[in-house]
């Protein structure tokens, strides 16, 4: 039977608190002011309680079953993060105090961008950008303004791969720039004579995913970033991928100019609806004073008694802000535990171990799917969810049916030139037994994608929500819960 919505099981005069008798005269509202009524759900504490309680428990979490979402790294969030979060000298701050009281604040973000910068091999890094798409929109404005600056204004093209996640044609084209696309080659790196054929003066910069969207180390990313250098062009990393890298490669090492790092990927501060994201910027030396202001730094040097002091600094050129005050603070705290709880070697190990589990789900499941690049994955790698035999089955099948054996499906449909895309990435956190599980599943699936088809199409079977009509769920979208529509009479 279907729960009451939380309309439904409103009763007029219900309250879930009760504000104390004012000490102090009643002042009445200007007229105009107060709405005659405000169609709220009246209901006591327990019934809220429950409402959001059930709701959460409809939804599938990191907390309670393997989430193999391709490019999002849903890693386990340690609880220690939480707490180090929660802890009263970090939550309790507000963002306007002056910087004498925020001292130990403004250490774990100065170590935090010291951190960062070590990590990817850069000489600078921004905390502020909140998400990933915020740190891309971050570069490519640094790649214009740098440009600019030094008398190149006129260059008005960002290449950017055809493998490319969404957001970086987008972010490309909201700075103003022409997108032009490369193609890949048959081993998904960037083709290089594609690449070549769109080199000139005009190029800004090329953006690159380094794993790519496939889940494959780029084989040429030093040639192609020395091509893209070679015509005055800077090379932005989308550093999305970097639960691959850690400890084992350094983008600015490799010649990126920038990337954008995200905190809630690679650094276990909570994803998709568990939090803000957060989406610092690492740049190479000579685009360190294009930053956005203010950043972190050490404005007095400290001694053997004094521990030094830290202040906020906007630096030369800077593009400006890019949002309010310090950015996702608590995020950074997050973040800074889980690198501290690692140490080097410990990140390093993740990294190992996010690949190595991806290769071990990979070899499972390559003689019933067709792998899209059969070269050794890094941290994800990329399925066909279509058999030449089964041709009313696609990948949308597949990821319905998975959610029958608790699993949430992988990305699919993404990258666009794979086609009918499964994206699969199992993360380091995850046992044996569970991508045991997983592959155990995903070979059932493909068995009946032959045998009984129907399952597929009519999956899930066993979730709260069955199969939505995505088509209407996209056209007639409902954004709020609103009260019941009273029929005209
Ligand atoms: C997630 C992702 C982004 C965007 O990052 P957000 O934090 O979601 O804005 C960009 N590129 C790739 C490859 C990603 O996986």
């Amino acid at each position: 039977m279907a729960e009451l919505q939380i309309y439904e099981k409103s009763s007029p005069g219900r309250r879930a608190v009760r504000y104390p008798q004012p000490d102090v005269p009643l002042t009445p509202l200007p007229a105009g002011l107060i709405r005659e009524s405000l169609p709220l759900p009246e209901l006591g504490e327990l019934e809220v309680v429950r409402h959001f309680t059930r709701l959460s428990q409809l939804n599938h979490s990191i907390n309670t079953g393997f989430y193999p979402l391709g490019s999002c790294t849903m890693k386990y969030n340690p609880l220690i993060n939480e707490e180090v979060a929660r802890l009263p000298g970090f939550a309790g701050l507000h963002p306007m105090q002056p910087p004498e009281t925020t001292q130990g604040a403004l250490m774990l973000m100065f170590y935090l961008q010291e951190f960062l910068a070590e990590i990817a091999g850069f000489a600078g890094v921004t905390l502020q950008p909140a998400a990933g798409a915020q740190g891309e929109l971050t570069g490519v404005m640094i790649i214009r303004k740098y440009h600019h600056k030094n008398g190149q204004g006129h260059r008005n093209v960002i290449l950017v791969p055809d493998s490319a996640h969404g957001t970086n044609p987008a972010t490309s084209a909201m700075t103003n720039y022409k997108v032009v696309e490369i193609r890949s080659d048959g081993r998904g790196n960037i083709d290089l004579d594609s690449l070549r054929s769109n080199l000139n003066e005009n190029v800004a910069g090329l953006m690159l995913t380094n794993p790519n969207t496939l889940g494959l180390f780029e084989e040429h990313v030093v040639e192609v970033i020395e091509a893209v250098h070679g015509v005055g062009g800077l090379v932005y990393g989308d550093g999305a991928n970097m639960n691959a890298l850690l400890g084992i490669a350094k983008p600015g090492e490799l010649g990126f100019d920038i990337l954008h790092y995200n905190l809630h990927k690679t650094f276990t501060t909570p994803h998709g609806g568990g939090g803000p994201g957060s989406g610092p910027v690492g740049v190479a030396k000579h685009l360190v004073d294009y930053l956005p202001g203010p950043v972190v730094d050490i404005i007095e040097e400290g001694d053997d008694e004094e521990p030094p002091v830290f202040g906020l600094v906007t630096p030369k050129y800077s593009i400006g802000r890019v949002k309010a005050f310090h950015g996702q603070f608590a995020m950074m705290v997050r973040a800074f535990t889980y690198i501290m709880m690692h140490g080097d070697q410990g990140l390093r190990e993740v990294s190992q171990h996010a690949v190595l589990n991806a290769n071990y789900l990979m070899h499972g499941l390559e003689d019933v799917y067709t792998v899209a690049f059969e070269r050794t994955c890094m941290h994800e790698f990329v399925l066909e969810g279509r058999w030449a035999d089964a041709p009313d089955v696609h990948a949308l099948d597949v990821a319905k049916r998975l959610m029958d054996f608790g699993f949430h499906p992988p990305t699919n449909y993404f990258p666009l030139i794979v086609k009918e895309a499964l994206m699969i990435e199992p993360t380091e956190t995850e046992t044996v037994e569970t991508l045991d599980a997983f592959i155990a599943a995903m070979r059932q699936i493909a068995e009946e994608a032959h045998s009984n088809p129907d399952i597929l199409h009519d999956a899930p079977h066993t979730t709260p929500m069955r199969r939505m009509d995505e088509v209407s769920a996209a056209r007639n979208l409902v954004l709020c819960c609103m009260p019941p529509r009273e029929e005209p009479v």
